[in-house]
């Protein structure tokens, strides 16, 4: 069995006193057992976060990191700075960094491969673009994003995959539960395929894209989907409400 888990990507939003908000909410909320949240706040917040977090059943996550250890590399933040700082997630290759920075899929593969050989523990996203899903091409799409992230990954254990499609983040229009479902499960049978059976039924896939405290529990209840990776709603109150999707 898989346990549940909630992410939380403050994307590029915050300041000392409104994390003082969040973590109020996230100490105060009472995380069902086996349940897992992590919450992903900016680099130079994530001190500042930790240091507010009592709640062992809530941990912090980085944004991004790169893919070298250290060097002239101006602005960019290391896996070892991460695990010097005692952050033990990293969510790499989302969309916006995909979309707004460019970044590629190999580069998202060698990110994925220095988080974990640094000891990090990864959520890997991936999704399709609205035009690609009108073309049918989501599965072909998502299984090539897949794959870079597969060539890169030895310990599975340490990884937790986040389907966000891209037409549903940001913008309130929420895959339906059958949607979400659907690709999940075929994300399960290809790491069936292309990695083991073991992997497959082992690997955490969350869903990412307009979830809310409404809209939790319905796609909470779907066979292959583990848990969410939560954007505007984990800065809010509701996100305890979709901590506890599956009470
Ligand atoms: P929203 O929940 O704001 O749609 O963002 C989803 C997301 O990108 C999480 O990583």
């Amino acid at each position: 069995t898989r346990n549940f888990f909630v992410g939380g990507n403050w994307k590029m939003n915050g300041s000392k006193a409104t994390i003082d908000t969040i973590t109020d909410g996230l100490n105060a909320t009472k995380v069902p057992e086996g349940v897992q949240v992590v919450c992903g706040a900016p680099d130079v917040y994530l001190t500042y976060a930790q240091s507010k977090i009592t709640n062992a059943s809530v941990q912090v996550a980085a944004q991004n990191c790169y893919k070298e250890a250290k060097g002239a590399f101006t602005g960019e933040t290391s896996a070892d700075f991460l695990k010097d700082l005692g952050v033990n997630w990293v969510i790499l290759g989302h969309s916006e960094r995909r979309h707004v920075f460019g970044e590629s899929d190999e580069l998202i593969g060698e990110k994925c491969k220095k988080a974990l050989a640094t000891g990090l523990n990864i959520i890997p996203c991936i999704g399709e673009q609205l035009e690609e899903r009108e073309a049918g091409k989501t599965e072909e799409v998502v299984f090539n994003q897949m794959k870079f992230i597969k060539d890169n990954v030895d310990d599975w254990s340490k990884v937790v995959i986040a389907y966000e499609p891209v037409w549903a983040i940001g913008t309130g229009k929420v895959a339906t539960p059958e949607q979400a479902q659907d690709i999940h499960e075929k994300l399960r049978a290809w790491l069936k395929a292309e990695v083991s059976q073991e992997v497959a039924d082992s690997v955490r896939i969350l869903y990412g894209g307009s979830v809310n405290g409404k809209n939790c529990k319905e796609l909470a209840a779907k066979p292959d989907i583990d848990g969410f990776l939560v954007g505007g709603a984990s800065l809010k109150p509701e996100f305890s409400d979709i901590i506890r999707a599956r009470e």
